[in-house]
């Protein structure tokens, strides 16, 4: 005899789904939300966000969602994470700069597609972290440091691409300076307790171009380090 719906649990759709399975649905949700662009898509299919969340929440790391690391920060959530590398469109001989390493998950898709990355957080323990699983992963063209990103990294100045993971309420003026003409900044603007908006700033001959893209939520850009 059958029981009740719910309780056969023979069928097929019950079994919990494989690694390889959780893979493809996550590519699949990083499509139909917008993620199009094939290079972003291979760089994220490349690189496996299960090394980038410890603990408890690594059984969670190919759901579409953003999830608690170390130091009360997030790993933001991968279709945002595909939204903004796509925004920035990187070319292969490009110098990007990240502000906010948190995992390094992000660092490490820039990487893909960009000659070098510069990464910077002001949690010393969370760089240590990245660093760690950059090593294991074989990425030799990122660099994490720790220091108060909001003044960006003059000794590399400028930049062809800078990307902001955490929010300020205008784009910091040193990071505007630290932008090649012709660069291009993706960053999220607003009050940490409001909505914020993902924008797109470009460096033109004569200043600077604003296109706002989409809603977000992201954890504060704070001044000054971490005591961690
Ligand atoms: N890009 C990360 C997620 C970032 S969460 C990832 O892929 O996992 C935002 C990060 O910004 C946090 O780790 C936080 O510590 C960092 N942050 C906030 N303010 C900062 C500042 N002024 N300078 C550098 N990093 C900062």
């Amino acid at each position: 005899m059958t029981g009740p719906a719910g309780e056969d649990h023979g069928r097929d759709d019950d079994l919990p789904a494989t690694l390889a399975e959780r893979k493809m649905r996550f590519l699949f949700a990083l499509r139909s939300r917008g993620v199009t662009d094939a290079r972003v898509l291979t760089a994220m299919e490349k690189v496996d966000r299960g090394r980038f969340v410890r603990g408890i929440f690594a059984a969670r790391a190919y759901e579409d969602m953003p999830l608690p690391i170390a130091c009360g920060q997030t790993i933001s959530q991968p279709s945002v994470v595909g939204l903004m590398t796509q925004a920035l469109n990187i070319g292969p001989r490009d110098t990007v700069l990240e502000i906010g390493t948190g995992s390094g998950y992000q660092a490490a898709i820039l990487a893909q597609l960009a000659r070098r990355v510069y990464t910077v957080d002001r949690w010393k323990r969370l760089v240590r972290e990245a660093q760690e699983t950059f090593s294991a992963l074989g990425l030799v063209n990122v660099t994490a440091m720790t220091t108060d990103g909001s003044f960006g990294l003059p000794d590399q100045a400028p930049f062809d691409r800078i990307l902001v993971t955490a929010a300020a309420e205008d784009p910091p003026g040193p990071l505007l300076q630290q932008l090649k003409p012709g660069g291009i900044m993706v960053l999220p603007v607003g009050q940490s307790d409001a909505v914020q908006h993902l924008i797109k700033v470009t460096r033109t001959e004569r200043g600077f171009d604003y296109d706002e893209l989409r809603p977000v939520r992201f954890v504060p850009l704070v001044e000054g380090l971490g005591n961690e």
